[in-house]
């Protein structure tokens, strides 16, 4: 399989689909998942292209969970959540369902069970909200 430039993520990137971004830089993007498993469930992407974990090179990765490392903490106090989940597929067999490589950071709140995967679409004004929270946490953190 050949990475295919017009998957979900790749017109993110481009700005030709909106997203309710929560954090950027010159490699990587983190924006809400629009069908959460919960509360605050954001998705970190490389910006250069990579279908998943075969195809993605070891310093990209790095990079990439590098981000992950620094955001998920993050989240979690943002959102006020008492732990998560990092959550990585590959290939469909495996539950991957878009093939630009992410990983998914799900907050998880004791008592609370999570959603099925992709099952919800959210209301736009929850993930403005939430997007809004996390952004402040991170720029406190990161800014
Ligand atoms: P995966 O199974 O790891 O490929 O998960 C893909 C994720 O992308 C799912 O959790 C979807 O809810 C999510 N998703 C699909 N389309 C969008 C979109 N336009 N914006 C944000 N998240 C999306």
């Amino acid at each position: 399989m050949s990475y295919d430039d017009n998957n979900i993520f790749a017109k993110i990137l481009r700005g030709e689909m909106p997203a309710h971004k929560v954090f950027e830089d010159n490699e990587t993007l983190a924006f809400l998942d629009i069908m959460p498993r919960s509360k605050g469930h954001i998705l970190v992407i490389p910006k250069k292209p990579a279908i998943n974990m075969m195809d993605i090179d070891p310093d990209s990765l790095c990079v990439l969970i590098r981000c992950v490392h620094r955001l998920a903490p993050l989240v979690r106090k943002a959102m006020g959540a008492d732990g998560f989940v990092v959550q990585q597929f590959n290939e469909a067999a495996a539950g991957q369902m878009v093939f630009h490589i992410h990983f998914h950071i799900v907050p998880r709140y004791i008592g609370v069970p999570l959603k099925h995967a992709a099952s919800e679409m959210e209301q736009d004004d929850i993930l403005s909200a939430n997007a809004e929270l996390i952004r402040q946490e991170i720029g406190n953190q990161l800014g």
